[in-house]
């Protein structure tokens, strides 16, 4: 026992738990606040992605996902999060882009499981398809992003193959993802109807879907699947696409932030109050479960320490109700890398002014797209 758990364990101000997980992470959203907004005001999900998100991941080059992934990763750890489960787009800078992520949260000291999501959606000639026929070739840029992974995996390093969603994938790209996932033992990273456009989803990655797989929001999944589910409530509040009600359906539940920073018990409150708004009932031992399952999948998490504080940070209850919760200290891989609330490892103040700048760099090249 450190001396800190040691103290967190009799002291009337601290408590500790272990590492959390952020089970869906988009760390290359870290510099998109603050971003020009759209030309026109998104009216439904598709708006989101190619007014807003889609703009964003083709305006990413190598420095600004470094320094995006940076940024993400340091406010996760000030946050207790130790470990992310992360989904990457970045379509003109694919080659290196899971490198400079695993850079960025290793120099911080937190861990990610990385992967590439690729997808169709990008015609060869460039031009933009926000949704792909099922029976189109793949594209050069899918190819590329599963290189991306491959790359990444032969490495050595975590993660897994990543699909963006099935209605900007072809069968082609999507039963090339799930061989390379099987070469490679890992499961395949995708989103699953996250809005009703993607409602065909089910049905067209059933024959492919594995336990292993990481099934993300599944709002409008209409029938069972293998695999995990990633549930992201705020996300999918911001997005309005409905709630998921991960209480329906037999998979295991994990808790992501789909890329709305990686505050975790944030985000298990969130998940808590719009679960009871569908089941009154319920009760925190439920996000509670879903916080533990992302452990479960990312078990280095669960030998790390952080130190709260607040008395009784380890009681389900107490943290569905205690707001503002602050984080002390981090012990991640047996290393102290957040103390008295700020990083050890990197710079805080230095990594958030390098990553503002990086913004500003990213800000302008949207206005000019
Ligand atoms: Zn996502």
């Amino acid at each position: 026992m450190t001396a800190t758990t040691a103290s967190a364990a009799s002291s009337p101000v601290l408590s500790t738990t272990p590492g959390l997980v952020n089970a869906h992470h988009h760390l290359y959203s870290a510099l998109a606040r603050g971003m020009p907004g759209p030309s026109r005001s998104p009216r439904n999900f598709p708006d989101m992605l190619s007014l807003v998100w889609w703009r964003l991941d083709a305006a990413l080059d190598l420095e600004t996902i470094y320094w995006s992934a940076k940024l993400g990763a340091l406010e996760a750890a000030l946050a207790g999060t130790t470990c992310i489960i992360d989904h990457h787009e970045s379509p003109r800078a694919i080659e290196g882009s899971l490198e400079a992520i695993d850079k960025a949260c290793s120099e911080v000291g937190v861990r990610v499981n990385a992967c590439y999501g690729a997808t169709d959606r990008w015609a060869d000639d460039g031009s933009l398809h926000e949704k792909v026929s099922p029976i189109s070739r793949m594209t050069k840029g899918a190819m590329a992003g599963l290189d991306e992974c491959d790359r990444h995996l032969s490495a050595g390093k975590r993660g897994m193959v990543g699909l963006h969603a099935a209605f900007t994938c072809s069968d082609e790209t999507i039963e090339a993802a799930a061989a390379l996932a099987k070469k490679h033992g890992v499961g395949v990273h995708v989103h699953v109807a996250e809005a009703i456009d993607d409602v065909a989803a089910g049905a067209r990655l059933e024959k492919h879907a594995a336990d292993d797989w990481l099934l993300v929001h599944t709002v409008h999944l209409d029938r069972p699947l293998r695999g995990r589910i990633a549930h992201n409530p705020r996300s999918n509040m911001n997005n309005g696409v409905g709630y998921a009600k991960p209480t329906t359906k037999p998979n295991k539940v994990l808790l992501g932030s789909d890329g709305i920073g990686s505050d975790m018990a944030e985000e298990s409150r969130l998940a808590y109050a719009r679960l009871r708004e569908f089941d009154l009932a319920a009760t925190p031992d439920v996000v509670a479960g879903w916080m533990q399952n992302a452990r479960e999948a990312f078990p280095e998490s669960r030998d790390d320490v952080v130190t709260w504080r607040y008395p009784e940070a380890n009681s389900p209850w107490h943290g569905a109700f205690t707001t503002g919760m602050r984080v002390e200290r981090v012990v991640a891989g047996g290393r102290v890398i957040v103390d008295h609330g700020t990083s050890l490892l990197v710079d805080e103040a230095e990594t958030r002014a390098k990553a503002r700048e990086a913004a500003r760099k990213l800000h302008q090249r949207l206005e000019n797209m």
